[in-house]
């Protein structure tokens, strides 16, 4: 039987949605998170349950370079270093993204009670191998759980429309723009 004739087979669903997300992760929830308060209709899919995952594995926590006026750490340095600790496998343009986003996401994670280490009411930031100066922040225990806790929280909280255990399988463009998607789910 063609892919055609087995979508006809099923029971189908159409949902509308300005922005589809894939994954639940911490990428989709976090982009999810964003266009809902830009102010979009968002439709956040994910193959497992939301949380599942690379995100909930992470172990030990995350980098950013702080806004500390004491320290003379900048997002450039940061740069430069996470390309040479990826010996040069990292897309620079996407390091840069994530450098000169990562405080921003800190601050975000803070406010939404990701429970970092802190000292005094400031960041712990821990030094790690091949970075010049300390902008590793850390929780307690395993990093991941806490991260993919906080942000699943906040998603339902928001109440954004969430299909766990649905599988993207195809995905049509037009005029090079995604048109619609497909997915199937239990
Ligand atoms: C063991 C381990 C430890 C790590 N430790 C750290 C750390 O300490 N610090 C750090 O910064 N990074 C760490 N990383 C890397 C970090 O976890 C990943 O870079 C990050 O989680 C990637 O996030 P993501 O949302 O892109 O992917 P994921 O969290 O993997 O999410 C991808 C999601 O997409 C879903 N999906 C995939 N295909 C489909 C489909 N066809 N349809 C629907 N859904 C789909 C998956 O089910 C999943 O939910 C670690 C990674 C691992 C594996």
């Amino acid at each position: 039987m063609d892919q055609e004739k087995i979508k006809a087979a099923w029971k189908q669903e159409t949902i509308q949605a300005d922005v589809l997300l894939v994954g639940g992760g911490a990428a989709g929830a976090i982009a999810a998170l964003s266009a809902f308060d830009a102010g979009a209709h968002v439709l956040l899919l994910t193959k497992g349950r939301l949380q599942s995952g690379c995100s909930r594995m992470a172990g030990s926590g995350m980098v950013a370079v702080m806004d500390r006026k004491d320290e003379e750490d900048k997002p450039e340095i940061h740069i430069e270093d996470s390309i040479s600790e990826g010996c040069g496998l990292k897309d620079p343009a996407l390091v840069e993204v994530m450098v000169r986003e990562a405080a921003d996401i800190v601050r975000y994670l803070d406010r939404e009670g990701l429970p970092f280490e802190k000292d005094a009411g400031r960041f712990i930031l821990a030094q790690r191998p091949k970075h010049r100066f300390p902008r590793h922040l850390c929780t307690q225990n395993s990093f991941g759980p806490h991260l993919m806790t906080c942000l699943g929280r906040a998603v339902k909280a928001q109440r954004i429309a969430l299909r766990e255990n649905a599988m993207l399988t195809d995905v049509h463009l037009e005029d090079g723009e995604v048109a619609d998607a497909w997915a199937v789910d239990q």
